[in-house]
């Protein structure tokens, strides 16, 4: 069986009286593509970010790689080999491909490796024939590649990202999607949050769907979108008895 890579335990945020994450226990396994997926205010991007270390837990456990990071701070969790795709844009806009994904290797390869490490994404990204480009040139799905390629370049042992294919054409969501699949085939565990249907059907293995803050269904893609009770949530439908 696979090992366990990510383990929340009982995993809550409370805002003031609010509660937006209940009680989650939501395992990731080494090596699958998992995405978390549920309705507008579900509480994704609030787990999300107590995964991560922005927020604080109020209450539970967060485990990754066999040790307790509940208490560690962002960076420490970075150091263990999580590595975050962020939703806002974070690349240096006046300055060439390569360059960007030069500063976002620097501190993790050597330098003799740098120049094969930056053709490697590059090539990965289909991003060679730009590299000299200054990335606010590129098209928007690019510079979220170019996003994705340098969260890769602390050769993480989990990749995360919240909604990757927000503003992106269907053309560039696929092509995202495929990116996702070929990073995994090569070993990459992913963890997604994504509100897109048919991108999640286009790269998941495992589903954890959430509703209320709280874990509502999850298993393989094929159980969760057999489950009516997941259209309903999303489609707002009622049972029809
Ligand atoms: P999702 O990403 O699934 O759409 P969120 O995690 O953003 O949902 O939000 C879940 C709930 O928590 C919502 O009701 C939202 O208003 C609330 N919430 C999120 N962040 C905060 C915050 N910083 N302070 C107070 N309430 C918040
Ligand atoms: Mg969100």
């Amino acid at each position: 069986m696979k090992s366990a890579l990510l383990q929340t335990s009982q995993l809550t945020k409370r805002f003031g009286g609010h509660t937006a994450v209940s009680d989650v226990n939501l395992t990731v396994k080494q090596g699958e593509i998992h995405c978390l997926i549920g309705p507008n205010g579900a509480g994704k991007s609030t787990l999300f970010k107590l995964i991560v270390g922005t927020h604080e837990a109020s209450d539970g456990r967060i485990e990754f790689a066999g040790q307790d990071v509940t208490s560690r701070r962002p960076y420490e969790r970075v150091q263990r080999g999580m590595s975050i795709k962020m939703q806002a844009p974070s690349v240096f806009k006046e300055l060439p491909v390569a360059q960007n994904l030069h500063i976002a290797l620097q501190h993790h390869v050597r330098k003799s490796e740098l120049a094969r490490e930056e053709e490697r994404l590059l090539a990965l990204l289909d991003l060679a024939q730009d590299a000299s480009k200054p990335a606010g040139a590129l098209a928007h799905g690019q510079q979220q590649w170019l996003e994705i390629g340098m969260a890769l370049a602390s050769n993480p042992k989990l990749l995360l990202m919240d909604e990757p294919t927000a503003g992106l054409s269907p053309e560039e969501t696929h092509k995202t999607g495929e990116l996702i699949k070929r990073l995994n085939r090569e070993g990459m565990t992913v963890l997604v949050v994504e509100h897109d249907m048919a991108f999640i059907r286009q790269i998941a293995q495992q589903v954890t769907v959430l509703h209320f803050g709280k874990v509502f269904s999850g298993g393989s893609i094929d159980e969760v979108i057999a489950d009516p009770r997941v259209a309903e949530i999303y489609l707002g439908k009622k049972h029809e008895h």
